[in-house]
């Protein structure tokens, strides 16, 4: 490649050899406008692009680093790893660690590594219908569970951000086995349930919906989905590759299941597992997770699956995690302040919000004041068009956003007082920008 020194010129040339010069379409600044950066280093809680510049990060690779950019245990662990080889094509002892380490957090038996938590909710599907014999599979609208065929109707994220109701290319037959009900919506359940509940293999959810921006669930929603499921002999998959190791220390389900006493079917992880390596999980009880190959009929196999140097970051991150109480501890301080810091300025700007809040996640919605945002439904109708004023005051400030208002802001443990300060300096004008903004 030629050397690109903008980052007009880096986004022109990869337009020329990429569709939407990207890898994941977000990237590509669609909803938010203007020139996506093109970063080239991190350390800490900074980006740095091509021309030079620096950002805070509340992005954080979309969730997986927690502990910031470059840190020390996780590049140990990573040089260590690169020095032993890069992949072998069999098992080695790091994945066995990093399922008994995930073991310790959460009440689950086996762990199936994979590359990518698409995969990961794909094999929960597959192992789901493996179990029961069943075909239908329940998902909320606005949730969020990667990019496989089933699980693209009303999905949030991406389609969100870009308005589009689900993919082309997925067939008519696949679609019709998805069946999309609103979020918090126990009623709606029930007559699903009741009309279709003997060809149900599963529901899946979110442990907390945070693709559709957060969603707080209604107190009681997920043990109802626990008690439903288990009722008609379906299962219940716990999507947390975006919460796991994130939301609190034993994720979205430290919100609900583990207060309230009871645990779902299968999980899956992704994200911070991997500490910013390809690593995603299914994992759940022996019952269910011995029907995988090679020991049951369902089949599931990756060339790059547990690959050493992943497994190398994900245990340093998640070891790190479990072993210094002032990674979450300095994750809800961060959360905390920076949802005061955006509520003051966007007050001061005369701007109607509301944030939302599940453990350390957080997400924010304009003109939602009145009713706060429980479904995909009233996360769509927020006044959308203020965030890309928004967004694009913050990224010429040094602060690096989603760019899409249907996200988190994801912070890690690196986020210092200095950080905080320039967030802080930054959001009275990017407030000020949305209050102008028209739709
Ligand atoms: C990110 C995400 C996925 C998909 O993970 P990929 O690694 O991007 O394939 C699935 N479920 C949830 C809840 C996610 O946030």
């Amino acid at each position: 490649m030629t050397e690109s020194t903008t980052n007009l010129a880096a986004f022109d040339a990869a337009r020329r050899v990429m569709p939407g010069g990207v890898n994941s379409p977000v990237r590509a600044f669609g909803s938010v406008g203007g020139t996506p950066r093109s970063l080239v280093s991190a350390s800490g809680p900074y980006l740095r692009d091509v021309e030079g510049r620096e950002y805070v990060d509340l992005v954080c690779s979309w969730g997986p680093m927690l502990l910031g950019h470059q840190h020390p245990a996780v590049l140990d662990a990573v040089h260590a790893a690169v020095d032993r080889g890069l992949s072998f094509g069999a098992s080695t002892p790091d994945e066995t660690r990093l399922a008994e380490l995930i073991r310790s957090i959460v009440p689950v038996e086996r762990v199936r590594f994979v590359s990518t938590g698409t995969e990961a909710t794909m094999t929960a599907l597959r192992l789901a219908r493996g179990a029961t014999g069943r075909n239908l599979i329940v998902k909320f609208a606005g949730c969020y569970h990667g990019h496989s065929d089933g699980l693209l109707a009303s999905a949030g994220s991406g389609l969100a951000t870009q308005a589009l109701p689900g993919s082309a290319g997925v067939t008519e037959a696949q679609a019709a086995e998805t069946l999309v009900v609103p979020y918090n919506d126990e009623a709606a359940l029930r007559e699903v349930f009741a009309v279709h509940g003997e060809n149900i293999a599963a529901v899946i959810t979110e442990a907390v919906p945070a693709n559709m921006g957060v969603v707080v669930p209604n107190d009681g929603f997920n043990q109802f989905l626990r008690t439903l499921t288990a009722k008609h002999g379906a299962l219940l998959i716990w999507d947390e590759v975006l919460t796991g190791f994130r939301a609190t220390a034993t994720g979205g389900w430290g919100l609900s299941g583990e207060p309230e006493g009871w645990a779902p079917d299968l999980w899956t992880f992704g994200k911070v597992v991997g500490g910013g390596m390809p690593v995603a999980a299914v994992a759940g009880s022996a019952e269910v997770m011995d029907l995988l190959a090679p020991l049951g009929p369902v089949y599931q196999a990756g060339t790059l699956s547990g690959n050493p140097v992943a497994m190398a970051a994900g245990l340093a991150t998640l070891g790190e995690a479990t072993s210094n109480p002032e990674v979450y501890a300095t994750l809800s301080q961060r959360s905390e302040q920076l949802q005061q810091l955006l509520s003051e300025a966007l007050t001061g700007a005369g701007v109607d919000h509301s944030i939302q809040t599940a453990g350390t996640l957080f997400s924010f919605a304009f003109g939602t004041s009145a009713t706060g945002v429980h479904d995909y439904a009233q996360a769509q109708s927020q006044e959308a068009f203020r965030y890309g004023p928004f967004f694009q005051t913050m990224l010429d400030h040094g602060v690096y956003l989603p760019p899409s208002v249907f996200e988190a802001w994801f912070v890690s443990s690196a986020h210092d007082d200095a950080a905080m300060e320039r967030i802080a300096a930054a959001l009275p004008h990017a407030a000020r920008a949305a209050a102008a903004a028209t739709a």
